[in-house]
């Protein structure tokens, strides 16, 4: 779609004292434009002495994923999530992971969807998801759009997730306050230098807003891509830990994750000593709950017990299990409190065998090194319901997936170490295809407007 034909009026501005340009008010970089110029994510601009968003429901395809996905580890275990990610950004970092769409110049049309924010409920709603995420190129640029649906789906009973890198002003945020219930934070490094330079904004803004959000009763938790050669020596890791400590709640966990070379800066995937070495570091800093980020490894994001050391949640890729939780939250084990919220609330239920199951074609695809996430998509312009049966080998277990309304794309992850292969079939003529992605990135290493079937 040509998104640029449609704007609407923006919220967060004024026009300056000589009434000559008008100041966009929502992120500290304040872009001052005249008619018919943009500011720097390009997606809002100045048409006739008005600022404008152009951005307002337009988004990449919606995708069914899991919490774990958006570093939330403390707030429904398991749940599933639906996913959408706008076009444009108010920064611009040299590694980063949605590109495609965040950078507006490499943005390819065909990947922008438009949605009304009652189809986005109608879409949760439908495929029995009950959390709604902001997420992928940044949320922030998207104000309208997010405020109004995420107004909605509070009304329908749903939860609200920004993951974002939080380059926002104060006002702005507090509005998104009194409707997101999850925020998990991107804070980037410690340095300003950095900030500025590789991703072309500055530190403090950043710090000030995750401190609005902590003194709120928002969950919070708090990301930091480990960039190879940018933030890996365990300088800004403990500046990170020390500043969380002095500022943030004890219980809010930091999430330590490995990047892959991405946009313009290439250097090599992070080493998983690297991270071991890193969490060893902020756990000696006093942070009590510290996860590692796509990594395939035991125990580097599970959650335990901090009173009898009982496994509460296991996790390996996207699948997870509260094995020592009960419903109130408790251990299991030693009736202590944990941090979790709503323990069981976002653990799959078991899809039973379908009676009329009957396959209509069958993929499948074998994990390696680089490749332990994968997209399953469909276009599905007819919105016929799609069955899914997923096998995992060698072990053989069998899962039942039902993709409503549209629903195009579902992200899955090897789910145990031995996992070698998955095997899909499904009940319907739309063409499956399964892209592989690196590190449950947004966008998969074959481009899916070509729609190429793997397998
Ligand atoms: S939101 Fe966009 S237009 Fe507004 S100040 Fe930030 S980068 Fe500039």
């Amino acid at each position: 779609m040509n998104w640029r034909e449609t704007s609407r009026e923006a919220m967060h501005w004024h026009t300056n004292e000589q009434g000559t340009k008008i100041v966009c008010d929502l992120c500290p970089r304040h872009c001052q434009t005249q008619p018919g110029q943009m500011g720097f994510c390009k997606v809002r601009g100045n048409v006739d002495g008005t600022f404008h968003t152009f951005n307002f429901g337009k988004s990449v395809t919606a995708t069914q994923e899991c919490i774990e996905t958006e570093a939330v580890n403390h707030y429904m275990p398991g749940a599933r999530i639906l996913s959408l990610g706008n076009i444009g950004c108010m920064m611009a970092c040299s590694y980063c992971q949605n590109w495609q769409t965040s950078q507006i110049k490499h943005l390819n049309d065909a990947h922008v969807f438009e949605y009304s924010p009652q189809q986005v409920i109608d879409l949760a709603l439908a495929n029995d998801i009950k959390v709604i995420s902001w997420t992928y190129n940044d949320p922030v640029v998207w104000h309208e759009f997010v405020l109004e649906t995420s107004k909605l789906a509070k009304a329908a009973g749903l939860t609200t997730l920004y993951k974002s890198a939080l380059y926002i002003e104060l006002e702005p945020l507090r509005e998104l306050i009194e409707v997101i219930d999850i925020f998990s934070i991107s804070l980037k490094c410690m340095d300003d230098a950095i900030y500025r330079k590789e991703n072309k904004g500055k530190l403090q803004p950043v710090l000030d807003a995750i401190e609005l959000i902590a003194a709120s009763d928002r969950h919070l938790e708090i990301s930091q891509l480990v960039v190879t050669g940018l933030n890996d020596d365990g300088t800004d890791a403990i500046k990170t830990a020390r500043w969380m400590r002095e500022k943030l709640k004890p219980e809010v966990p930091l999430h330590l994750v490995a990047y892959h070379p991405s946009f313009k800066y290439k250097k090599p995937r992070t080493e998983l000593a690297t991270l071991l070495k890193l969490r060893e570091l902020v756990i000696n800093e006093g942070i009590q709950y510290v996860y590692l980020g796509n990594v395939y490894a035991d125990d580097m994001s599970n959650t335990h017990c901090k009173s009898c050391s009982n496994l509460l949640v296991e996790r390996f890729g996207l699948s997870v299990h509260v094995p020592g939780l009960d419903a109130d939250g408790k251990c299991k084990k030693c009736q202590t409190p944990s941090v979790i919220r709503h323990a069981l609330a976002g653990q799959p239920e078991r899809k039973q065998v379908l009676a009329h199951f009957e396959a209509v074609q069958t993929h499948s695809f074998t994990w390696n090194d680089e490749i332990r996430s994968v997209h399953i998509f469909l276009t599905n312009p007819q919105k016929e319901p799609v069955q899914i049966k997923l096998t995992r080998l060698p072990q053989g277990s069998v899962q039942y997936l039902e993709l409503n309304e549209g629903l195009e794309r579902i992200i899955l992850s090897k789910s145990s170490a031995d996992e070698s292969e998955l095997r899909l079939e499904a009940a319907c003529q739309t063409p499956l295809h399964i892209l592989p992605v690196l590190d449950r990135a947004h966008f998969p290493v074959i481009d899916e407007t070509k729609t190429s079937s793997y397998a």
